[in-house]
């Protein structure tokens, strides 16, 4: 959930193994390694900025002043949830496909 919204629901081995949002990838990205030496994911999606209000929340989908892969048409349209895999919803106009990340 991001500011009171569904971003993504699934299977939890499906949301860590195969994470469709943004988010959702920023935030598995964001989880520190037990191994100093270990490299950084090359699909590493920082999330910059600061939170939007939530009494004031940003128009289309809710994330996308803090989304790298914002375009227009996330700040025109709410993303609705949508099935992408079995059981594995995300609600995103454009979701992170499995060969952009290395996954
Ligand atoms: S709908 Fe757009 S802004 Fe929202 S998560 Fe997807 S790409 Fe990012």
């Amino acid at each position: 959930m991001y500011l009171g919204r569904l971003c993504e629901l699934g299977p939890a081995e499906a949301l860590y193994r195969e994470p469709f949002h943004p988010y959702t990838v920023a935030l598995l990205a964001s989880i520190p390694s037990p191994d100093p030496d270990a490299p950084r994911s090359a699909a590493h999606e920082a999330i910059s900025g600061d939170p939007p209000s939530p009494i004031d929340p940003p128009s289309g989908c809710r994330f996308r002043t803090r989304c790298p892969r914002a375009q227009d048409r996330c700040a025109a349209e709410v993303p609705e949830l949508r099935m992408l895999a079995p059981d594995h919803a995300v609600a995103c106009h454009f979701p992170v496909e499995r060969s952009e990340d290395g996954r």
